[in-house]
């Protein structure tokens, strides 16, 4: 049946407040926040409930129609815009069902957006650990979907690790009721877990139990800076010490002076420029332990050289405007022109030798382009991003993309690393999977995706 055919069976279906074919409506939908993709849709639907979901996709399966899922619209793929296929967004689908102090759970819907997840862990003196910079836009359900990451993957894990389960309607328009806050199930296997990190392609997830975390009653942030990267796996060993370190993150000067010039009210906290510097986060479950702690762990770095000083947060603000530095990195790069991203992942060890490499390979390639690696270096996850030489046109730069991947991701490949660590494979990184992923992995992930969407309705040109 024609997409036309199915627009008219889902309006005749669907309560009108439920879709738009409204170009005014629909636009903000289709633009992305790195300006990349512009996408198109003949119908957008905002669906209230799981039935409403359910009801939309047995319509599409029947006619064998593709649909797009789109939760906050950030993701960082292309994996959420549509080219002319139906969208639906889940935006609507934003209840919290329920909170459980006892059985530290939190089971809300996909719609609901990361920061109301944590402030209703919040409301019963817990915390969902789960943090982006995204976190006031993106949804749980997005979150899920890439099995994002973020700043305290060191501690807390990824999105998959914070996950009992999921309600999720299936490609056939079925809905399976994985929602549990069981620590213990082994009845078979795990398809809540084949959900997360599915980027959509294998159904929408309706609703997540999400695990839930003691508040810690004292935290620090610190703000490091150093020689080198090496200094700063170096410091990565001293600082871990007990179950404290929460945020290990990585910042090189050029990305300090993006920032501090780029982004209004942002400070240097030092009065000098040091080469790179390191923000990282302690959590004590004593109050009182955190000062006399990173007094002795610093000193100690400070004793094994490559520590050139640092800055301790005395106060809530201070520790806000420390974070807001690492968090504003990405948004500090618009304004410099183009730039080639990679969100890479290598063993932790290897990240220094990594940064070294990519940095010599990709400034042979092209002079004076800037190389700016920053990001989670406490789990192995760099945000390897290319800025374009000052004197070349924009253009000219981006059309070096698959030349610099391919720099890029043979280092990757040669430290035993990741293409895609916390955002997705999306449209943007199809072929490079392809082109690198185990051929076992390849095949058995296609025997999935035809089991469960045999007309490939689900996110169509996603992953594969
Ligand atoms: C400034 C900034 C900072 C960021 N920092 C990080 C970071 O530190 N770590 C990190 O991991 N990511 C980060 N991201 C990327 C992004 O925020 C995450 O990928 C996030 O998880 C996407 O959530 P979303 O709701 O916006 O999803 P969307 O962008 O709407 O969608 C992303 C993908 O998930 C699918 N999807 C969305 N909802 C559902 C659903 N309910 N069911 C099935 N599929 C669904 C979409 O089809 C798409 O393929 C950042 C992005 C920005 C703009």
């Amino acid at each position: 049946m024609s997409q036309s055919e199915t627009i008219i069976a889902l309006k005749s279906a669907l309560p009108a407040n439920i879709w738009s074919e409204d170009e005014d409506v629909i636009a903000p939908y289709l633009h992305e926040w790195r300006d990349r993709w512009q996408g198109t849709t003949p119908l957008l639907l905002r669906p209230k409930s799981t039935g409403e979901v359910a009801k939309i996709v047995q319509i599409c399966a029947h006619n064998k129609t593709p649909i797009m899922i789109q939760g906050g619209n950030t993701g960082l793929v292309g994996g959420q815009t549509p080219q002319g296929e139906i969208l639906l967004s889940t935006q609507r689908l934003n209840k919290i069902r329920s909170v459980s102090a006892d059985n530290m759970s939190l089971v809300c819907e996909a719609g609901t957006t990361l920061a109301q997840a944590q402030d209703a862990a919040d409301g019963v003196g817990l915390k969902f650990p789960l943090s982006l910079a995204s976190e006031g836009s993106c949804t749980i359900g997005g979150n899920l979907s890439t099995n994002a990451g973020g700043v305290h993957v060191l501690k807390y894990g990824t999105a998959k690790e914070l996950t009992f389960g999921v309600e999720a309607v299936l490609p056939d328009g079925s809905i399976f009721n994985g929602l549990t806050d069981l620590r213990k199930d082994n009845t078979g296997y795990d398809l809540s877990r084949l959900l997360l990190g599915a980027e959509g392609t294998l159904g929408i997830i309706t609703a997540a139990s999400l695990k839930l975390f003691p508040k810690p009653k004292e935290t620090l942030r610190v703000m490091a800076a150093l020689t080198d990267p090496d200094a700063a796996l170096d410091l990565l060993n001293t600082v871990r010490i007990g179950q404290h370190l929460a945020m290990f993150e990585l910042i090189p000067r050029l990305g300090m002076e993006y920032v501090t010039t780029h982004i209004p009210n942002m400070r240097d906290p030092f009065s000098q420029a040091y080469p790179w510097y390191v923000l990282l986060e302690w959590e004590f479950d004593i109050q009182g332990q955190a000062q006399d702690f990173a007094t002795t762990a610093l000193e100690k770095a400070m004793q094994a050289g490559g520590l050139l000083d640092a800055v301790i947060a005395t106060s809530e603000t201070q520790s806000r405007a420390l974070l807001a530095l690492r968090e504003n990195l990405s948004a500090s790069q618009k304004p410099i022109g183009a730039t080639i991203k990679h969100d890479i992942t290598v063993p932790v060890s290897r990240v220094a030798a990594f940064i070294k490499e990519a940095n010599h390979a990709v400034t042979q390639h092209t002079p004076n382009c800037r190389p700016l690696p920053f990001g989670h270096l406490g789990d192995g996850n760099i945000h390897y991003n290319i800025g374009q030489p000052e004197t070349m046109d924009a253009k000219a730069f981006m059309a070096l993309e698959s030349e610099m991947n391919e720099i890029v991701y043979n280092i990757v490949d040669a430290h035993a690393g990741s293409i895609s660590a916390e955002h997705g494979i999306g449209t943007l990184k199809k072929e490079q999977l392809q082109k690198r992923a185990d051929p076992a992995k390849l095949a058995m992930m296609k025997s999935i995706k035809t089991a469960l969407d045999p007309d490939g309705i689900m996110n169509p040109r996603l992953i594969f």
